[in-house]
């Protein structure tokens, strides 16, 4: 597979028109992807909008300003993401109503985006289609796409390229394989309808000693966890692999009575074939991905906390191809210095060139890419081409097409704020200083 091209602008901003927000609809306008749909295309802009708490997702002007340019260029776009599955005990996004509350709460709503926001797999996350992989799977075979995704005329992935504990990390094809798939996609793509089970080690589990013994009960959907004065017991039979009790354990009891230590090979195969169900639903050419390198934390935003970054933000990284983003992504990250009072310190992954997030997750994080090249979705080479900001003033004009001085000006004259005031009574006159930039300590 020849290269793919990645269209690359720096996190830097100095001066009028350097926010990456813009500089991400500036990438997208010189990529030409928006030539190749058409008015009235249905667009659904996938995004990830934070768990409660969480700080680290992308800022919901980031993802405005890309839905006001489709907009301004006739296409329908509603921003969606999808329920979860649920993956810990409080995790705020199972049901669509849940979903849009956060949501709403971390700044995403119709009002603020301009357009719908719609959760793409429904209610309880059943609204779906079912994909045939056509034996391209690394793993599977078939899988379930969020209906209004899967529906949709083209896709928009503006995902945050982080860290991420099962994946390794998280970006375009954890967006779209992930967070493309409906609920119980996502527990095929976790392994559970071929029958993976997380491990269970009963003997660490000190039973109703464990102060969080009845959440542990309480935060299984399928009632499969027993704790008893005696210890643990999961009746496999019935558990979906949704990580809430393990999670739990890990996290807060600080046990891993249940986890699964193998997982992230398999399971960033599995999102690379759930990422390539997802592309499955869209004709060639009519899905773009953004990826922000900014923020870059240790843990994805489905955890309602957020660490430091372990490395400095990097940029807006896009292209046609899922596989090459992330990949042009974990090497830029490796090649930056690592920062001081994080995980990257933590872990001895300070160099230029340390693969920061292996270190950190003890684990070869590259599972995705190199599953979505054994499936063909994309390739593990690129080439950048740095995007060229346009500072014009008709690029000023489309995002500050007023200036509010012209405004006041009439204003001022009927009723200026000092009219009538001794301003002189207010203070003494700044006297002038020798080195006013760098006045002496
Ligand atoms: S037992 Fe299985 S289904 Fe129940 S919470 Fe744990 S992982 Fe989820
Ligand atoms: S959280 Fe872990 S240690 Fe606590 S009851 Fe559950 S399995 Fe046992």
């Amino acid at each position: 597979m020849a290269p793919s091209k990645i269209w690359f602008m720096n996190a830097r901003a100095r001066r009028f028109l350097e926010s990456t927000a813009i500089k991400a609809r500036q990438i997208l306008e010189q990529s030409g992807w928006l030539d190749g749909l058409k008015r009235g295309d249905i667009v659904a802009v996938k995004t990830h909008m934070g768990e409660a708490y969480n700080v680290g997702y992308l800022r919901p002007v980031i993802i405005s300003t890309l839905v006001t340019l489709l907009k301004e260029r006739g296409m329908r776009p509603f921003v969606t993401d999808t329920t979860t599955m649920p993956y810990h005990p409080w995790i705020s996004r199972t049901l669509a109503m849940d979903h849009l509350e956060t949501a709403n709460n971390n700044g995403f709503n119709q009002g603020s985006m301009g357009c719908p926001i719609v959760i793409a797999d429904g209610w309880l996350g059943t609204d779906d289609m079912l994909v045939d992989l056509q034996g391209r799977g690394n793993y599977l075979t078939k899988q379930f796409v969020a209906r209004a995704i899967a529906d949709a005329d083209a896709l928009l992935s503006v995902a945050h390229f982080k860290g991420h504990p099962a994946g390794g990390y998280g970006a375009s094809l954890k967006n779209i394989g992930v967070g493309g798939a409906s609920k119980r996609g996502k527990m095929n793509l976790h392994g559970a309808l071929a029958g993976d089970k997380p491990v269970i080690d009963a003997k660490l589990c000190p039973g109703r000693r464990c102060e969080w013994w009845q959440v542990c009960e309480d935060c299984c959907p399928e009632g499969s966890v027993k704790v008893t004065d005696e210890g643990l017991t999961v009746d496999l039979e019935s558990c979906v692999y949704c990580f809430a009790c393990a999670n739990l354990c890990v996290n807060m009891a600080g046990v891993k009575a249940i986890q699964r230590f193998d997982h992230l090979p398999t399971l960033g195969r599995r999102i690379a074939d759930s990422a390539l169900a997802c592309m499955m639903t869209k004709d060639p050419g009519k899905a773009f991905f953004v990826n922000f390198a900014m923020d870059i934390t240790p843990y994805c935003d489905c955890y309602g906390w957020t660490d430091t970054p372990i490395v400095n933000g990097i940029g807006i990284l896009a292209s046609y191809d899922p596989v090459a983003v992330d990949k042009a992504c974990i090497d830029m990250m490796n090649a930056a210095p690592g920062l001081l009072n994080s995980e990257a310190e933590e872990f001895g992954a300070l160099a230029c060139g340390a693969k920061k997030l292996n270190l950190i997750k003890g684990k070869d994080i590259e599972a995705q890419v190199q599953g979505g090249v054994a499936n063909g979705l994309g390739s593990d080479e690129y080439v950048i081409e740095e995007a060229p900001l346009d500072r014009s003033q008709a690029a000023i004009n489309t995002f500050y097409p007023e200036i509010p001085a012209r405004k006041l000006k009439p204003m001022y004259e009927r009723n200026h704020p000092l009219k009538g005031l001794d301003t002189a009574s207010f203070g003494r006159q700044t006297e002038l200083m020798k080195d006013p930039i760098c006045p002496k300590k």
